[in-house]
């Protein structure tokens, strides 16, 4: 994927990438994570984690001679171009912070650990904005696969709320939708969408006043 590699570099702030990534569910519902695609696609992996072999290897991952690890774009466009592929319209896009060591590529990076910063989700199966997760009926032990659906497509189903999701991957990270506003989109759908929109800005606010707070009185 990644031919050619570029001179080393010391950055004073954690570079950034872009991943595609299947958004994970633990089975008591406690826990979100994310599968990788191709090699990482064994493995789940949290907001904040280390590389693991995907070949289940005993070694730090990366490792010299094995080419596990976990990797990202320098191009948010060629992330989401990646979730056209059929198998990947279920993933969504990872904004991510790249930590230690990593190596960087033409267009992208081979690194050992990150920070995921935001969640990307795209719009439902059947192209109308989605409005929360369901089930998506695959998954890993201890692990359940969900997918972004609306709401005429979920009629019936268990739902996962993006705000829940959002929260249990943990305060900083940011979780935005492809809800491009659509004349088909009658305030019934908007609604629950603007709330869970509203949710997550709360949370966001409720983070940067314990921040402000904590500077405040410190
Ligand atoms: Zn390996
Ligand atoms: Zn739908």
């Amino acid at each position: 994927m990644f031919r050619k590699r570029l001179p080393e570099e010391r950055p004073a702030v954690p570079p950034t990438g872009y991943k595609v990534a299947f958004p994970m569910l633990s089975g008591d519902g406690t826990r979100v994570g994310f599968r990788g695609v191709s090699l990482g696609g064994r493995l789940v992996y949290g907001t904040v984690d280390d590389a693991r072999c995907g070949y289940g290897r005993r070694h730090l991952s990366p490792a010299r001679g094995c080419d596990c690890g976990f990797y990202c774009l320098h191009s948010s466009a060629e992330a989401q171009a990646l979730t056209c592929a059929t198998d990947c319209q279920e993933a969504v896009v990872l904004t991510v912070s790249v930590l230690g060591a990593y190596t960087r590529y033409e267009r992208g990076m081979r690194y050992a650990r990150q920070r995921i910063r935001s969640v990307r989700v795209g719009s439902c199966g059947c192209g109308r904005p989605a409005e929360a997760f369901r089930y998506a009926g695959t998954g890993l032990p201890g692990w359940r696969a969900v997918a972004a659906t609306c709401r005429n497509c979920a009629a019936g189903l268990k739902l996962l709320p993006f705000p829940e999701f959002a929260r249990l991957a943990g305060p900083a990270v940011m979780l935005t939708t492809d809800a491009a506003p659509d004349r088909a989109v009658g305030p019934d759908l908007l609604l629950p969408q603007l709330a869970a929109e509203a949710a997550l800005l709360q949370a966001r606010l409720d983070l940067f006043q314990e921040r402000l707070n904590r500077l405040a009185d410190p």
